[in-house]
This record gives C-alpha cells, structure tokens and sequence, in this order.
C-alpha cells in the first residue's frame, strides 16, 4: 500500500514536470521566434541601410559638369579642315561613350573607350564647323566605371546597377553659337 502512494506522488511529480516542461519549451519557442524576427528584421534593416548608402556613393561617383569644364571651340585639321570640338577633362577614369543631338539628327561621337583621370580629351562635334551657330543642341556622355583591364586607377561603383550598361549619363549644352 505504501509502494503504491509513492507511485502516485511520483506520477504527480513527473506531471509537474511535463506540465512546466511544455510551458517552458513553448515559451522558448516563442522566444526563438521573436528572435528570428527581429534578426531578420535587423538584417533587413542593415540590407537596407548598405542599399541607401550604395545609392550615396553612387551619386558620389557621378560626373559633374563642373568636374568636367567643358569648353567649345574651333580647330582647324588638314586640308582645311574645320571642326567644333569640345574639350572635357574627367575627374577619375570612366569608360565613355557619347552622342551629340540637334535639328533632330543624333550622331555618335569618336571618343577612346577609357578616359583617364585627370586626361584633358578633345573631340569633335561637328565637321566642318564654321564660325556662328552650334547645331549640336545637346551631347549626352554615357559613363561608366573603369574594368580592371583598363589600366588606370582601380576603382567601382557598390551599387547593383549592371556594368555593361551606362552607369551614369551627363547631358552637355553646347553654347548657342562659336564665332572664334
Ligand atoms: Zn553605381
């Protein structure tokens, strides 16, 4: 009869155990759950802050006019040759390419495919040119960072935009008229 009191104050004891096991291990669940959330928050939230600052140093990169200087004048080639050419120099090495628009036509322009850092480029707009009005109503260079095989210093943009494509674009107007 004893044996069998203890049987029961043991049971007891083990349904104690399970009845507090079960709370606990729901409590830690929930408390992994939370956990989760909020490092998947936190990871959110640092993705987020790596995204807007990715964008920053992207606009940090981006040319400027003013980096630039773009200045527009005559020159002369053989055979009396005339040109309007425009004369830039680029802050950091871009790879380039631009195009020159106006009167409703859009022309490429001959440029290397990597400008320098600190490079002054001089290239032609129109030919022939003669002094007075500009045609070119508006030259669009396309740049974009440098590929390691380039040469130069070495250097990228962080954020996710695809390298092939023209990673910044910079629209130049040209003066209305050249007359010297
Ligand atoms: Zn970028």
């Amino acid at each position: 009869m004893k044996a069998e009191g203890i049987a029961i104050i043991v049971s007891m004891a083990a349904l104690g155990v399970a009845a507090w096991a079960a709370k606990y291990n729901k409590v830690s669940a929930r408390a992994a759950e939370q956990a989760s959330i909020e490092s998947r928050r936190s990871a959110d939230a640092a993705a987020q802050v790596a995204a807007v600052e990715h964008e920053r140093e992207h606009d940090r990169l981006r040319p400027t006019l003013a980096d630039l200087t773009t200045t527009f004048f005559r020159g002369f080639g053989d055979e009396g040759m005339t040109y309007l050419l425009m004369r830039f120099t680029a802050p950091r090495s871009y790879r380039i390419t631009a195009e020159a628009a106006g009167g409703g036509e859009r022309w490429a322009l001959e440029l290397p495919e990597v400008a320098r850092a600190g490079e002054t480029l001089t290239i032609v707009v129109e030919q022939p040119f003669d002094p007075g009005p500009v045609h070119a109503r508006e030259i669009d260079i396309m740049f974009s960072p440098p590929r390691p095989a380039d040469g130069g210093e070495p250097w990228s943009c962080p954020c996710d935009r695809p390298a092939g494509a023209a990673h910044w674009r910079l629209m130049v107007t040209p003066p209305l008229r050249v007359d010297a």
